[in-house]
């Protein structure tokens, strides 16, 4: 059996290496490092994959975010809503700008952000919504764009693990005012290094944070924002070019291995397995079980001694994070990530699963279950 990996980058790059390695030397040929053909096809390749009218090349999905935000003209101590159980990057920027992050708790079966909670956390210094599209699925942007209109809020998609889900057939990161994305190598669609990418449908904003990923120019050596240096570096638009016709059918190789999980996790008591929310497809950025039984770290150390690695997403909830702590939540508005922090395990999830892997994943499950049911 092929070693098991959470992400198997080796194994996927086999199977496309000429095109890859061709790729590659392209560049390397034409000496276009910067800014150089590949990066504006890709951008037009992937404006019409998404069917957005605004690609927006960045060096990450951190960056990403940032240059999303400070598009917006949001004043110091602006609030900005965010879900509590996520990746520090999204929580990160607000603070880098000055903003005043205010997280919410998350849907128990969903992992998604919790739009009773985004109610809730209004006050008049709300100005932008950032959903988290956990995990692979694409949270209520039905919701969350009404409640932004009634309250005039921007809405910023953050997809960094979601690209090529659907939400009623639109593509998440271009519901909202703007998406953003990272190509970091083991998001869906990753290059060999890091890279990102915003969205948005408005002419206007798209316009400004071209300029901004650019040291604020619109013109050589004329400032007209404060800017920041964040590019797409030419190499990874060659790979991300190969990788991009590739997407759906990762999408789907994903899909068909959290299905087998589904299968095989469903009825074991002490397991539940992933919800689907309604109206979004799922591309499975993780797979992510929960152990309802105490034993979770337990399962960890067992699948770890079978040589099946096993992560934690997310251990700490981001509010008590040492560098966002405020002391001002309480834990009473938190019960689902509270509970989630102690119950999520995601297990190995990737384009290039086989059937003989799957097998020995569930076996191993199994037979750690059994043995408690004694
Ligand atoms: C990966 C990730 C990011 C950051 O992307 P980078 O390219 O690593 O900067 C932001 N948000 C979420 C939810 C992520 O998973």
């Amino acid at each position: 059996m092929r070693k098991l990996q959470m992400v198997d980058l080796g194994s996927q790059y086999q199977k496309i290496k000429n095109d890859i390695d061709d790729a590659i030397q392209g560049v390397v040929d034409s000496s276009a490092f910067i800014n150089g053909p590949e990066v504006k096809n890709f951008q037009t390749e992937l404006e019409s994959y998404l069917n957005v009218k605004h690609v927006i090349p960045c060096g990450n999905g951190t960056d990403a975010l940032q240059i999303a935000l400070m598009a917006l003209d949001l004043k110091p101590g602006d609030e900005v809503i965010t879900a509590d159980f996520t990746f520090a990057a999204t929580v990160e920027v607000i603070h880098l700008l000055g903003l005043k992050s205010v997280l919410v708790d998350v849907d128990y079966d969903t992992f998604l952000i919790d739009t009773e909670a985004i109610k809730k956390a209004i006050t008049p210094r709300t100005k932008a919504i950032i959903p988290v599209h956990l995990f692979g699925q694409v949270a209520n942007m039905d919701e969350i764009n009404k409640i932004a209109k009634e309250h005039n809020l921007f809405v910023i998609e953050d997809t960094a693990q979601a690209i090529g889900a659907d939400f009623k057939g639109q593509k998440a990161g271009t519901i909202g005012t703007i998406g953003t994305t990272s190509f970091f190598p083991s998001k869906n669609l990753g290059c060999y290094g890091d890279g990102g990418a915003i969205f948005t449908n408005d002419d206007a904003l798209a316009h400004k944070m071209r300029g901004i990923v650019n040291h604020g120019m619109y013109q050589r050596y004329y400032h007209d924002e404060i800017g920041v240096n964040s590019r797409l570096d030419s190499m990874q638009a060659a790979i991300l070019r190969v990788k991009l016709p590739h997407l759906d059918a990762y999408n789907k190789a994903r899909r068909k291995a959290a299905d087998f999980y589904n299968e095989a996790f469903y009825e074991v008591p002490e397991i539940l397995t992933p919800i689907k929310a309604d109206d979004t497809t799922h591309v499975y950025h993780q797979y992510t079980l929960r152990i309802t039984n105490g034993k979770r770290d337990e399962l960890k150390e067992f699948l770890e001694s079978k040589g099946i690695p096993a992560m934690i997403y997310y251990p700490v909830p981001l509010r008590k994070q040492k560098a966002y702590d405020t002391g001002n939540y309480k834990d009473s508005d938190f019960p689902n990530t509270n509970k989630l922090i102690e119950e999520v395990i995601s297990l190995p999830m990737h384009t290039e699963l086989d059937q003989e892997q799957l097998e020995f994943i569930k076996q191993s499950v199994w037979e750690f279950f059994s043995g408690y049911k004694g």
